[in-house]
């Protein structure tokens, strides 16, 4: 699906650092139901899609890390013998954010060139940051031959984006893209990081529409919902002593509680808590192929996103309306943090080129803008690329 190969990066290594590298490459993801909940200790379903972040690699005498983004045709360097470096507000950090982490967890890194293309769409919520962090852990690691559990490096480099970035993102895109399985989703429990692949059906694809708007409020709007939450947690636990997260609180105790809580708080607790039964029976939904089941429960968590977590857009809300309608679609949602972004669709194989032609000039035709809609099956986590 990439406009890369591995032999063509190499070669650009070449030309950029005169040596010859190793090509290591991670997947974006697409969350298929559960969203919102990772923060919350809760349940999510992600699989990782066939846009990569590919880094090539090359060890160096000194222990300095060099990187170079063909996405943003800027270099930037650390030292690793000098002082640890500090956020740059730049995309480096994610890159020197993860080597930070991987050095203050005991792993003595060796120095390298680093040279990043990356597929993944930048800030359109498949993830470009877990796929740029996670390439990086992984090539880091073996480039001074350690290596590190999978669900570890995922945690590292979600502390990299958390405490080195400045960005407070739950556990799930790190942990899909170490770990996802082709031709899986993973249901994954975000507090014992437990998970199970299941199969998704072979008459479906994955067909993620991008909406092409971002809407400023989004980062903003993200920190507030955790801040409810929060605040959820916090009032509830006046009454459920032994509350650490909403992923504790049923929805009766929720109802039975409602009169303490702000209308708002109470919906961002009830979008969180509905959620993470979705989640529960989506995976008993897949596990037999019960795909109607599925399609229901995504459109029941775009409700829910819509209504009562406020995290939709009118562009999200018009792309899940327009694929609805549409014949051979199971399901359709919003994914990802919200306020633009792309919607994740569930279509018959038979269906997609039909439903991309149609869905893309209703679109057009209703906002002027012309939408990106692709499929793809659920890839493989970070990897080597060999040549
Ligand atoms: P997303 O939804 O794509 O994860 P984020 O805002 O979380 O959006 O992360 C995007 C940021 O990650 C970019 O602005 C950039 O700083 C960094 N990034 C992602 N991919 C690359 C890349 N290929 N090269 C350099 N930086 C990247
Ligand atoms: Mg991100």
């Amino acid at each position: 699906m990439g406009d890369i190969t591995a032999a063509d990066l190499a070669k650009k290594f070449q030309v950029l650092f005169g040596a010859t590298p190793k090509i290591y490459r991670a997947p974006g993801r697409v969350n298929l139901i559960g969203e919102h909940t990772d923060y919350n200790d809760g349940f999510v379903m992600p699989a990782a899609i066939e846009f990569y972040t590919w880094i090539a690699i090359a060890p160096r005498q000194d222990r300095k890390l060099l990187v170079h983004s063909t996405n943003f045709l800027e270099s930037a360097e650390i030292d690793l013998e000098s002082d640890e470096p500090r956020p740059r507000n730049h995309w480096s950090d994610y890159v020197f954010g993860v080597a930070v982490m991987l050095q203050r967890a005991g792993h003595h890194l060796r120095g390298a060139s680093l040279l990043v293309h990356g597929e993944v769409p930048i800030g359109s919520g498949l993830s470009s940051s877990a796929a740029i962090e996670v390439a990086t852990g992984f090539a880091l690691l073996e480039a001074s031959r350690l290596t590190v559990h999978r669900v570890e490096l995922a945690k590292l480099c979600q502390r990299a984006e958390n405490d080195f970035v400045g960005a407070r993102c739950g556990i799930m895109d790190q942990f899909i893209s170490c770990c996802g399985r082709a031709g899986h989703a993973l249901v994954l429990d975000c507090r014992s990081l437990d998970y199970r692949p299941l199969p998704l059906p072979g008459e479906v694809s994955l067909v993620i529409c991008n909406t092409m708007v971002k809407h400023e409020l989004a980062s903003g709007e993200y920190n507030t919902r955790r801040a409810e939450c929060e605040e959820g947690v916090r009032l509830l636990s006046r009454f459920l002593p032994q509350l650490r997260a909403l992923r504790d609180v049923s929805l009766q105790d929720l109802k039975k509680y409602s009169a303490h809580l702000p209308e708002a708080i109470f919906k961002r607790c009830r979008h969180v808590l509905s959620e993470n039964s979705r989640v529960t029976e989506a995976a008993a939904a897949l596990e037999c192929a019960d795909l109607s089941m599925f399609g229901r429960l995504m459109h029941d968590s775009h409700v829910s996103l819509r209504d009562d977590y406020q995290v939709s857009c009118a562009e999200l809300d018009l792309m899940v309306e327009l694929a609805e309608k549409f014949p051979g679609v199971f399901g359709a949602r919003m994914t990802g943090g919200g306020f633009g972004g792309c919607t994740i669709n569930m279509v018959a194989n038979e269906s997609v080129a039909e439903f991309q032609r149609h869905v893309a000039s209703a679109y057009e035709k209703s906002t002027s803008l012309v939408p990106r809609i692709f499929a793809t099956t659920a890839a493989e986590g970070v990897a080597e690329v060999l040549r």
